[in-house]
């Protein structure tokens, strides 16, 4: 299936916090271990099941956490077979979830150092305040090493710092076999590629992001299309649409394998950052 992308939902925030079901979904399966699960359409969160425990990607908001827990047990899991949460971003709608699945869990949170600092630093810029939602303060356990990939079960994910929408946005990358067929498949998913903060008015007013970190995002985009990816998973799910096959995996159809998505995302997301820069 070709890369196709839509438009953000308007106010997700408002529509999460008082008619979540508008925004609603089933857990589904997206490749053979892995799970989307955070239980609403505007963010995405990732089970990874390695055979020897689970890994969360992203957690959502706190609003919406009793919707990633109900999709947890209705793949037939429990909370504390989560050994290790993984974040790619920190801006709350990816972290502000994490203090209770911490809490409910036990596991260790893994951010970047960077966007642990920037979190710690900028809490307007990284909590976003909200009349609506509220903020959980969370502490970062381990940070990620690009060099030093997470190993659990049979998966190994490698991270790479993918800074511009954050300073230390990081992608994720691992590896997964077809138990049917025996093909190995490269799977991915982009920490975070939002225009949103990579502007020159948002750079205007940041007390921590500067336009240098556009340039590296525009610089890194064709190192990251070069890199083969044949299941690009996305950190918003209307950036790579997905939602439109839900319930439809099998090993057989691999609904979202296409070696072609992945380049064809990281242009578009390159388009509408040049899109918002000035002449
Ligand atoms: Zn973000």
């Amino acid at each position: 299936m070709p890369f196709k992308c839509s438009k953000p939902y308007p106010h997700p925030v408002e529509t999460l916090c008082h008619r979540p079901w508008e925004l609603a979904v089933e857990p589904f399966q997206v490749s053979p271990q892995t799970y989307y699960v955070s239980g609403q359409k505007w963010v995405g969160a990732y089970l990874i099941d390695t055979g020897d425990g689970l890994i969360l990607i992203d957690t959502g908001i706190a609003e919406s956490v009793y919707l990633l827990v109900d999709s947890v047990y209705k793949l037939g899991y429990q909370p504390k077979d989560i050994k290790a949460i993984l974040l790619s971003h920190a801006h709350l709608d990816h972290f502000g979830g994490a203090a209770a699945l911490h809490a409910l869990t036990g596991a260790p949170l893994y951010m970047s150092k960077e966007d642990a600092q920037f979190m710690e630093a900028c809490p307007e810029e990284t909590e976003l305040p909200h009349d609506l939602w509220h903020v959980q303060h969370i502490h970062i356990d381990r940070f990620f090493a690009d060099d030093e990939p997470l190993t659990m079960g049979n998966i190994t994910i490698r991270t790479m710092l993918t800074p511009g929408h954050t300073i230390g946005c990081t992608s994720f990358f691992w590896q997964e076999t077809n138990p049917e067929t025996g093909e190995t498949y490269s799977i991915a998913m982009h920490g975070g590629v939002g225009a949103n903060t990579m502007n020159d008015d948002y750079y205007r007013t940041s007390r921590y992001l500067t336009p240098d970190l556009r340039q590296r995002f525009l610089d890194d985009a064709e190192k990251l299309k070069a890199i083969h990816v044949d299941i690009a998973l996305p950190s918003h799910p209307n950036q790579i649409e997905i939602l439109d096959r839900v319930g439809s995996y099998t090993h057989r159809t691999q609904p979202y394998l296409d070696s072609t998505v992945w380049a064809d995302f990281i242009d578009e997301r390159v388009r509408q950052v040049r899109a918002l820069m000035k002449p």
